[in-house]
């Protein structure tokens, strides 16, 4: 059983299909973080088999979850408090994603102006589309 008694203040990212924290730690740029991160992967869980999880400790404010949702809309976000949680909540995909992921079009103009900012739109159909080209966003194909 995960013991958050060691978070004091942060988050916990909780519910983390496994083998995908790696990614989510560096679409949410935690290695730039000035804070302390633990990865907990395979957990045992009794609702999924197995999970992985995120603790995050110290000032979470610039880090934006909801674009974790589109790479695992499962997981859960605990916010932790002078070490309970005060909050729990399930990332909202945001509408508009500037400089998170990169647009591979090689005709798009941010593959040829350097200094454009890259930045995808929330479609309809749930789908990330980039803003200039129209290029789709794809998981596997478009993360770093
Ligand atoms: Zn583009």
């Amino acid at each position: 059983m995960l013991n958050i008694d060691e978070i004091q203040n942060g988050v916990v990212i909780d519910h983390i299909k496994a083998g995908t924290s790696r990614t989510l730690a560096d679409v949410a740029g935690l290695d730039n973080l000035d804070c302390g991160v633990a990865i907990i992967k395979n957990v045992r869980s009794t609702k999924s088999g197995k999970k992985d999880i995120i603790k995050i400790e110290g000032e979470v404010s610039s880090i934006n979850f909801g674009v974790l949702a589109y790479i695992d809309p499962d997981i859960t976000i605990n916010y932790i408090k002078n070490g309970k949680i005060i909050k729990k909540e399930k990332p909202v995909l945001p509408e508009t994603l500037v400089n998170v992921m990169r647009c591979k079009n090689p005709r798009c103009i941010t593959s040829i102006e350097h200094e454009c900012d890259h930045i995808f739109k929330l479609t309809p159909s749930g789908k990330y589309r980039c803003l200039y080209c129209e290029e789709e966003f794809q998981k596997n194909k478009n993360l770093k």
